[in-house]
This record gives structure tokens, C-alpha cells and sequence, in this order.
């Protein structure tokens, strides 16, 4: 007979939690008594998922959305009863704008498929000149790069389709997804499907039409779900339920509470044993381990175990950022904004990475007399403006609306979220580290990583990510090496 196993997951943000959820699924799946405990050091759960209720208005901190496309964030929500929470970003004004050259320039949804039979749209917008878009249609004729280097995001696409589209129009979507500088981003880490694209087809344009010829004709069991999708009061409401069905299977979760060390307590014939140092000085024993923990804090736990993770850990760099949310009369800022918001290039120079007319994305968001909009600041190379106190961050900020698009209303409510090293950075030559501190961790057996800082950031990817992590633990505890 099998005995209990156990199994402790450090950090519980969706990583963390995600994990937990899959390892109860997956251990009764495969019959091995477990016992869970998830340990975190905040007083809260969710880690960077966080949603406010004030009055009306419901404001998140973090992440405000998932993509749907990748389908773990869809599949949580289901077995977790959420599916009908679920929202779409409003149909009726899905446009979203570029600020460049000192005005707005309106984009057609769904940007990031650059098409031909898109470029009418590209035109109209003025976002790029003739030369620009000629440039851009130039990634049918570029050749191909052979060498399997890794290459910065910045270098790949002015390679394929030219700088200006580059600078104006992928830079402030991509690099802004992970607050980050895309001269040092790796393009395999953050955007893998673009290499493999140009590899099988040649050209980054011909590659995008021909997998959408190719795509399965996508099917009609579901209800329409677009590009985003968000939770209807809210992404906490993900976390909650996460906790609430946790606790219901026996796991326990331990909030409030730090980790300071772990330990090798015993390894006797391929089986170890691990002791969880909490910040009081106890210790919990366990067989097996998740870090879910963003790299930074990974690297000081493991670096006694293993010096070449932890230091390879330690490279992975984080940027920190800050959303301000500010509520403003319909009335006063009405006609001035429209559609769901504009992103802000590098190239600008601006503080502003981007704004979102939150209420008018998700209509549930705000009473309907009330504007409910977030800026995006900081990220690499743009960090100074943290320096600054609350009032002097949210003038700025107040400022930079009222140049790009001329809201100068007063705001009746001002929410500032600051998120100090939090946005992992993929830079290049990332998926290497990675390897290399797997490598490093593969002795010790039941000890694994999960979280944004390695293969993946978005919501879906960290849960994607937690149910492999728990797999591993599932496969290593009931004999196989992990
Ligand atoms: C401002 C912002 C906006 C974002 N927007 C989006 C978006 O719209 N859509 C999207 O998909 N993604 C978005 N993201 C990314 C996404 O939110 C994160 O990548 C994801 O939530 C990270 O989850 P995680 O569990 O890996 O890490 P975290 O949420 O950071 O969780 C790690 C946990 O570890 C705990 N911890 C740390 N040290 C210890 C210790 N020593 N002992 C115990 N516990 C510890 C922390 O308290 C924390 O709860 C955004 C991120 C930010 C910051």
C-alpha cells in the first residue's frame, strides 16, 4: 500500500496555487495519498493578483486580464465552477491606439496578425509611411537567419519587417506585455512562435497567413470568447475559488508566513527528504518541494543546495513597475475617450507604457456615469518615475494624459499599485540559463520550479507551467526520477 506522501508548494500566487490544485487532481489520478501544504509570506493569497472593490468601481492592481487563446486560464476557470464569470472585452469599441509622433493613430483589433489584407487599416492610420509599410512587406523577400543563436526581439523584427514597423508598432505591444527593453529581450523566450515561423516558411507574414489557412475551423461548443478575458468582478475571484476548493481537499495553506531555508534532511536510496525552514524557526518535513517563488527569492533558497542555480537564478532580472487607476465623471472626459486605450513606444520617450479606458474594455467594471481608466509605468530603463512619492507619480501621470489625449478632468478617485521587481525578464539567451539550472536542480529529486520567471509570464502560462511542475512531483513520487 501506498504511503502519504508530502508535498510542500512555496509561494501562492497563481503559480503556486495552480500547482497545488493540479498535484490533488494528478496524485488521486495516479492513487498516491498526498498532503499539500502551500506556504506564503503575504498576508494574502494570489501574489500579484489583485482585485479591488471600492464603492462601484472594481480596480485590479496586477494582471486585469488573460489571454484566451492559450486554454489553461479557460480550463481552470471551468473545474473551478467559473465559467460563467467569464467576460468578454466589450464588442461595441474594440479599437486600441498608438501614440506616436504626437498623436494618437487608431489600430485595427487583433494588431499583432500583421497581414496584407490588414494593411489598408496600417494606411489609414498613418502609423506607418509608404516606406514603412514597403519595408515591412519586405519579410516576404529577407532571408532567412540560419544560425540557432539566440537573438534579441529588437534585432529579429527590424531584420524581418524593418524598423519603423518595429519602433511604432510591435515594439509597444510586445516589450510592453513584460514592462522590458527589447534590444535585451530574447525573441525565443518571449516569442518562440515567430522564429519557428520564419524558419518553416520563410517569412514572418507568409507564416501568419498560412497557420491561419491551416488552423482547425475553430469549434462552436463554446461560447465567442475574444482576445481577453477577465473575470466579471474581478481575477481575485479566481484566487478565492482556488483557496476555497484547496481547503476543501485538505491541503493546507499556511499565509503570513515566510520561508527562509530549505534543507536536505535525508537522501537514502534515490528517496530525499526536505526541511522547510518558516521565518519562526520551525521547520516542516516534506518529500518533495515546488518553488513558486518569483527566481530572485528561488535563488536564495536553493544557492546552499546547489551555488550554480542559485547564481544562474540571480540572473534573471526583474523590472518594476506601477498601475495608477484613476475614476473620472463620464461627462468630463467624454468624446475623448474612445476604444479600449493606447500603448506608448520606447521610442517616444514618454513615462507612459500605456493607458487602458478600463470601463470602457470591460463595461462592469465602473457605474456608467463614472470612466474608470489605468497607466502602466516603469518597466526597464524607465524606472526613475518610482522614485516618485504617490502625489508627484500620479501628477505625472495626470500630465502625460492630458498631452497624449487631453483629459484634464479631475479624477474623484486615484488608486497608485506599485510592483517592485516584479515583471521577469527573458533576455537573451534565457532558455540556456534555464537548461543549466535544471541541470543544476536534477540531483535532488521532488525539488522543482514553477512561476512567471521562466517559461512564460501570462496567467495561462503560470498555470500551464504549474500543472507540468506537478506532474513532475506526481511522476517522481511514485518511483520514476523526476
Ligand atoms: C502590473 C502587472 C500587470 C500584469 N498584467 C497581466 C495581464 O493583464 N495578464 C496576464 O496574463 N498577466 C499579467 N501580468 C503577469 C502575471 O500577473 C504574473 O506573471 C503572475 O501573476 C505571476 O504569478 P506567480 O505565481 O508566478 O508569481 P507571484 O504572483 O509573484 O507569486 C509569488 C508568491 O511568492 C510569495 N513569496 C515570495 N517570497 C516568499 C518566501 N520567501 N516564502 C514564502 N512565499 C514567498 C509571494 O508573496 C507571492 O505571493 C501582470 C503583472 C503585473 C505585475
Amino acid at each position: 500500500m501506498n504511503s502519504l506522501r508530502t508535498v510542500a508548494v512555496i509561494g501562492g500566487g497563481i503559480s503556486g496555487l495552480s500547482t497545488a490544485f493540479a498535484l490533488q487532481e494528478r496524485a488521486a489520478a495516479a492513487g498516491i495519498p498526498i498532503h499539500c501544504t502551500v506556504i506564503d509570506a503575504a498576508p494574502e493569497w494570489g501574489g500579484k493578483i489583485v482585485t479591488h472593490r471600492v464603492g462601484d468601481l472594481v480596480t485590479e492592481a496586477g494582471p486585469d486580464s488573460f489571454l484566451s487563446q492559450k486554454s489553461a486560464g479557460i480550463e481552470l476557470c471551468a473545474k473551478l465552477g467559473l465559467t460563467d464569470q467569464l467576460i468578454n472585452t466589450n464588442e461595441t469599441s474594440k479599437r486600441a491606439s498608438v501614440y506616436s509622433r504626437g498623436r494618437l493613430h487608431e489600430l485595427p483589433e487583433g494588431l499583432v496578425v500583421i497581414t496584407p489584407n490588414q494593411l489598408g487599416p496600417f494606411l489609414r492610420s498613418g502609423l506607418l509611411s509608404w516606406t514603412g509599410l514597403a519595408r515591412m512587406g519586405m519579410d516576404l523577400a529577407v532571408p532567412v537567419k540560419r544560425s540557432r543563436e539566440d537573438e534579441s526581439l529588437a534585432s529579429f523584427f527590424r531584420r524581418r519587417v524593418g524598423r519603423q514597423a518595429f519602433d511604432r508598432m510591435l515594439e509597444p505591444l510586445m516589450a510592453g506585455i513584460y514592462a522590458g527593453n527589447a534590444e535585451q529581450m530574447s525573441v525565443q523566450a518571449t516569442f518562440p512562435r515567430f522564429v519557428e515561423l520564419e524558419q518553416q516558411y520563410g517569412s514572418v507574414i507568409r507564416g501568419m497567413m498560412a497557420s491561419r489557412k491551416e488552423a482547425p475551423p475553430t469549434s462552436h461548443s463554446g461560447p465567442k470568447r475574444t482576445m481577453f478575458i477577465s473575470l466579471k468582478n474581478g481575477l481575485s475571484d479566481l484566487v478565492a475559488a482556488l483557496v476555497r476548493r484547496l481547503t476543501e481537499q485538505g491541503v493546507t495553506l499556511k499565509g503570513h508566513c515566510t520561508v527562509d531555508a530549505l534543507r536536505v534532511r535525508s537522501h537514502q536510496l534515490g528517496r530525499w527528504r526536505y526541511d522547510v525552514i518558516l521565518h519562526d524557526g520551525s521547520a516542516l518535513s516534506v518529500d518533495s518541494l515546488v518553488l513558486a517563488t518569483p527566481a530572485y527569492v528561488s535563488a536564495e533558497l536553493v544557492r546552499p543546495l546547489t551555488p550554480i542555480a542559485g547564481g544562474l537564478l540571480e540572473l534573471i532580472p526583474y523590472a518594476s513597475t506601477a498601475t495608477i487607476a484613476m475614476a473620472y465623471p463620464r461627462a468630463a472626459v467624454s468624446g475623448v475617450a474612445e476604444g479600449f486605450g493606447f500603448i506608448v513606444p520606447r521610442a517616444e520617450g514618454r513615462d507612459l507604457i500605456a493607458a487602458t479606458w478600463t470601463s470602457l474594455k470591460w463595461p462592469h467594471r465602473a457605474p456608467p456615469d463614472q470612466l474608470l481608466v489605468r497607466c502602466y509605468v516603469g518597466g526597464v530603463g524607465r524606472e526613475a518615475i518610482l522614485q516618485l512619492d504617490d502625489k508627484a507619480l500620479v501628477a505625472r501621470v495626470r500630465e502625460e494624459l492630458a498631452s497624449i489625449c487631453g483629459v484634464t478632468a479631475e479624477p474623484g478617485y486615484v488608486e497608485v499599485n506599485r510592483w517592485m521587481k516584479a515583471m521577469p525578464q527573458y533576455t537573451l539567451g534565457h532558455l540556456d540559463r534555464l537548461n543549466q539550472i535544471e541541470a543544476a536542480l536534477s540531483r535532488y529529486g521532488g525539488l522543482v520550479l514553477t512561476g512567471a520567471g521562466y517559461r512564460g509570464v501570462g496567467i495561462p502560462d503560470c498555470i500551464r507551467d504549474g500543472a507540468l511542475a506537478a506532474e513532475r512531483v506526481v511522476r517522481y513520487l511514485s518511483g520514476e526520477r523526476a
